[in-house]
């Protein structure tokens, strides 16, 4: 008899789990959804005006030669390879990205502040233990007080104090003295090499479109409109809100995992205790569509650090894939997709920001004052649970969760599964359910969560 595998969640790592359960000819599973659609962070939605708007900007870029394949298998000839343009909004200037390989742009004195702040940082000895104090020594006060930290003041909010330093380098690259001299005294804009200059993007329905051509490989074993609301883990039992029971040997979680506790019965008070040193960030996003032709001043999307705009990025949607507006038509109409930071469960209560994103565009000279009566469509949503904090408590609340659960026959996996912002991306999300489905089925390491084979996580 076949072990019974149930995954909760049909986002990117749920469905990455699915589709290696096909892939290996596993028959005796199932992939329950809360919502009536698949993707969940990664779903993208058509208004009534056709203008197509993602869970903030998502594009993909990968090192997982599986999840390449993957991609291409799913999107044969409707992928888009784009180069990454990205800028930062700074001193009223747009400033190419990596910020800190380019800070030529900015003006002499904010120049000189980088560039001898950067010297100093590279004879000082690292003695930080935070996040904050680990940019400032790694970039020196002037690149750290400029943008970074600035930026991820926008987004962490009030907990950047008690950020963690691990994620810093896979998320925000390192910063090469004589790499930044030569660009300012040659004037070079310097984009950064490698899989991070390039980018890639479905040509049709949006990020959602990636994993679309996953449904009629698995539709028989997929349940859409299901909430889990409660697991009983001594009979490895979940019923849902409809009424409906299943049994499982093993459950790949995909939810967020202060959630999964929460669904636990009967309660287990350490794991909530556990979960409640977990934090999250919530995001609004707003996206605004003009009937105004497409004119690429950002470079495909652009951070703003500064406080008196209300986002923290843009990106402008045409230039990802010119599908995301009314009939690809770019030389008629064109679209802004805002991020808007927001405190944890503060989203539902804030009143509605459109007004302000159209005032940031303005602010900022993406539209201008003429623009308002081009807008002919308005779109916004509130995302949750959209960052994960990798806050310094966070790996002992996960020390003693993953193993308790695992014990369970748990597997909590994905970008809030695992609740690990610096494997938070698709491609990390969907090698999680991968990798997941190879422990359950073969017994082998989890190389992306970090989980050997044979150590107590998995012994379920
Ligand atoms: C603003 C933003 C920008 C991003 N940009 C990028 C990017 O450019 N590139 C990139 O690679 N990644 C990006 N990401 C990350 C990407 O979205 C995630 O890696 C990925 O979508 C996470 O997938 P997941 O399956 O782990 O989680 P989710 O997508 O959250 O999936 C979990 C699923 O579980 C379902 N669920 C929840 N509760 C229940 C329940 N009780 N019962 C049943 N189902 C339930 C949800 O509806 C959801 O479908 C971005 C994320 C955000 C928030």
């Amino acid at each position: 008899m076949q072990k019974r595998i149930v995954i909760i969640g049909a986002g990117a790592t749920g469905l990455g789990a699915a589709f290696r359960l096909y892939e290996k000819g596993h028959l005796n599973w199932s992939i329950y959804e809360r919502c009536d659609r698949i993707g969940g962070l990664a779903s993208s939605f058509t208004d009534k005006e056709g203008f197509t708007w993602d869970l903030g900007r998502h594009v993909i870029s990968s090192q997982y030669p599986y999840f390449n394949r993957f991609v291409h298998l799913l999107l044969r000839d409707r992928l888009l390879e784009r180069a990454q343009q990205a800028r930062v909004y700074l001193l009223d200037k747009w400033v190419p990205y990596p910020f800190q390989n380019n800070i030529h742009h900015l003006p002499p004195p904010q120049v000189l502040e980088c560039l001898l702040g950067l010297y100093k940082a590279q004879s000082t000895p690292n003695t930080s233990t935070n996040f904050s104090e680990w940019v400032t020594w790694l970039f020196g006060p002037g690149i750290a007080n400029l943008f970074l930290l600035p930026y991820n003041s926008k987004i962490w909010g009030d907990q950047i104090d008690t950020l963690d330093r691990g994620w810093v380098t896979e998320k925000i690259g390192t910063a090469s003295f004589e790499r930044i001299l030569r660009n300012i005294v040659l004037n070079m804009d310097d984009i950064g090499s490698g899989s991070c200059s390039t980018y890639q993007y479905p040509s049709s329905g949006g990020i959602g479109g990636l994993f679309q051509a996953i449904v009629p490989l698995i539709r028989k074993n997929l349940v859409l409109s299901a909430p889990l609301s409660s697991i009983d883990t001594e009979s490895r039992t979940l019923h849902f809100e409809n009424g409906a029971e299943n049994t499982y040997d093993t459950m790949i979680s995909t939810i967020p995992i202060d959630r999964l506790v929460s669904l636990i019965r009967p309660k287990r008070h350490t794991l909530i205790q556990s979960a409640r040193m977990l934090h999250y960030r919530s995001i609004q996003t707003v996206g605004v569509g003009l009937e105004k032709p497409a004119v690429d001043t950002c470079g495909g999307w652009a951070y703003f650090p500064e406080s008196d705009l209300p986002f923290y990025r843009v990106t402008s949607l045409p230039h990802i894939s010119p599908a995301m507006v009314p009939e690809g038509d770019t030389a008629r109409y064109s679209s802004f997709l805002c991020e808007i930071p927001c405190r944890q469960k503060a989203a539902e209560h804030a009143g509605p920001v459109t007004e302000q994103a159209v005032a940031g565009l303005e602010r900022c000279g993406l539209i201008d004052g003429k623009d308002r009566q081009a807008i002919v469509s308005t779109w916004g949503t509130t995302v949750e649970y959209a960052y994960p904090v990798p806050s310094i408590d966070r790996d002992r609340a996960l020390a003693s969760l993953h193993p308790a659960l695992a014990r369970m026959g748990i597997f909590s996996r994905g970008r809030f599964g695992s609740w690990r912002y610096e494997i938070g991306d698709m491609d990390h999300s969907v090698m999680m359910g991968v990798e997941a489905v190879d422990r359950i089925l073969e017994g082998s390491s989890e190389p992306t969560a970090g989980f050997r084979a044979g150590t107590t996580p998995v012994q379920a």
